[in-house]
């Protein structure tokens, strides 16, 4: 089924009811927006050197996360953004920010821009630069593996806004030298990959040490549990925004799904699909966990030998730029990826995306099928669910406001029964009358400790230790209580 554009504007009251009730319709609407987007600069509340600078670059029209987040951000309320890199989202956060942005001669920044990797400080920097060009206004780039005095001495002469890796940022923060008593703004970009690098625990830290008041914006390509998880601990009631692959007409692509049991049978209907070699030309399989992405590859490996490449966080950087250019230029036909790993992955003419697993999140669903179908060319989305899948498909046709065509289960191919471990039912063992209670008592431990860590801990402190060995006073402290002791 090919998506009727016009048609999609019309949503009747019984699709208004039940998207309602799984998603806000203003999220739907929201999407729809990004079909046609009529907005121009002068609809925005911008001023004059924010125009200015707009007309320099020449940029005549906002893209459409810049068109629909800049209200929000310039409400002051908590806004999460899903949108990928190159859709314009820098200045879709700096507009409104830059635009309510008051003069001040204080040192302490006001606006913090969290980002993965130093390579991005150094680009939202120069984007903020760009768009700040007649705006008097102190932005300064922070990150690791570089001299950290020179940054000092850089905070020390007082920023507006500072861009930064977390670590980094945290460093110069228990420094002291960075106040960040005044951050009224905190973006977070690239959320999903800051969290996938491990950068949790130093975004807590950081939470930690910002003021309580403040408004927290959010970029992130790719919804993900982690991501929601934050959302929902730091973030109050936010405005959301979700823009699909920049500039997919969604009415290029054909969406269709299968209803399959399992894994292995995924597999097998995959397999069918994929012998097609005409039709199935560029082939992106999106998988939902690294562990499955490697197993689906080393299946796919025995079953189509040389065709397939797969990239995850846990591949190196070269290993990942390989396989991305093995598909780019067609030497293999298939690229199975994660949806992390997937996000700046711009290339041209992919025939097909196949959903292996249902997403969990529509957006991710949104930015999945976006890959395929690009500058006007026709592409295909063809999703595989099983049984616990459904809930989630549901909600990705709630989101759309449209059904997605299930197909016949292919006929010769054969259904396995062999599951995964994930699929295999969780059995509890029950009434085992040659298993005695105190099997699942925990012992102790399966070898003796060595001599020196069997000390106890008796109390006391290393500094009384000291002081009965040398028989005297080892700190200032000590002295000044045994002098006063001796007046
Ligand atoms: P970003 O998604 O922020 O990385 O932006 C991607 C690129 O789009 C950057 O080079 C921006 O300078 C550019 N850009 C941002 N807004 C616009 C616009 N309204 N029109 C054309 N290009 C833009």
């Amino acid at each position: 089924m090919f998506l009727d554009k016009s048609s999609q504007y019309v949503l009747n009251e019984t699709q208004k009811y039940s998207i309602e009730e799984q998603v806000s319709y203003s999220e739907v609407k929201n999407y729809l927006c990004t079909m046609t987007n009529d907005i121009t600069f002068q609809d925005l509340n911008l001023n004059t050197p924010l125009y200015n600078a707009l007309n320099d670059l020449g940029f005549v029209k906002p893209t459409p996360i810049q068109a629909q987040a800049f209200n929000m951000v310039a409400s002051g309320k908590d806004v999460v953004g899903i949108a990928q890199t190159g859709t314009g989202k820098t200045f879709a956060y700096m507009m409104p920010i830059l635009r309510h942005l008051k003069y001040s001669r204080q040192d302490n920044p006001r606006v913090l821009v969290l980002v993965p990797t130093r390579e991005l400080v150094v680009q939202v920097v120069d984007e903020i630069e760009k768009i700040a060009a007649y705006i008097n206004v102190r932005v300064l780039g922070v990150y690791g593996g570089t001299n950290i005095n020179t940054q000092k001495q850089a905070v020390a002469q007082g920023q507006d806004i500072i861009v930064a890796t977390p670590g980094r940022l945290f460093d110069l923060a228990v420094s002291r030298v960075l106040q960040l008593k005044s951050i009224q703004k905190l973006v977070i970009d690239e959320v999903d990959v800051m969290l996938d690098l491990g950068f949790r625990h130093q975004l807590l830290n950081i939470f930690d040490v910002l003021p309580e008041r403040r408004q927290n914006i959010m970029f992130s390509a790719t919804m993900t549990e982690d991501v929601d998880a934050l959302i929902t601990d730091f973030f109050i009631k936010p405005e959301r925004v979700t823009i699909a692959v920049s500039g997919t007409p969604l009415h290029n692509i054909k969406q269709s799904r299968y209803q399959i049991p399992n894994f292995y049978t995924k597999i097998n209907v995959l397999e069918h699909l994929l012998k097609d070699t005409e039709d199935f030309n560029k082939v992106l399989v999106f998988v939902a966990f690294k562990k499955l992405a490697d197993k689906l590859f080393e299946t796919l490996e025995e079953r189509l030998p040389g065709q397939t490449c797969v990239i995850h966080s846990n591949k190196t950087q070269n290993y990942r730029l390989r396989s991305i250019e093995q598909f780019r230029t067609g030497e293999h036909r298939i690229l199975i990826a994660t949806d992390v790993m997937a996000r700046g992955l711009d290339i041209e003419h992919i025939s097909h995306v196949i959903n292996f697993d249902t997403p969990n999140y529509p957006e991710n669903y949104m930015h999945r099928i976006g890959r395929t179908g690009r500058a006007e060319h026709k592409g295909q989305a063809i999703t595989f669910s099983t049984d616990k899948e459904l809930e989630a498909l549901n909600n990705i046709e709630a989101y759309m406001a449209m059904e997605i065509d299930l197909l016949d289960f292919p006929e010769g191919v054969s259904v396995s029964d062999q599951l995964i471990e994930e699929e295999r039912p969780q059995i509890k063992e029950r009434n085992n009358p040659t298993k005695r209670k105190s099997d699942d008592v925990p012992g102790a431990a399966f070898h003796e400790k060595k001599a020196k860590n069997q000390k106890k801990n008796l109390g006391g402190s290393y500094k009384y230790k000291i002081a009965a060995k040398y028989k005297k006073p080892k700190t200032r402290g000590d002295k000044n209580a045994n002098r006063r002791k001796k007046r």
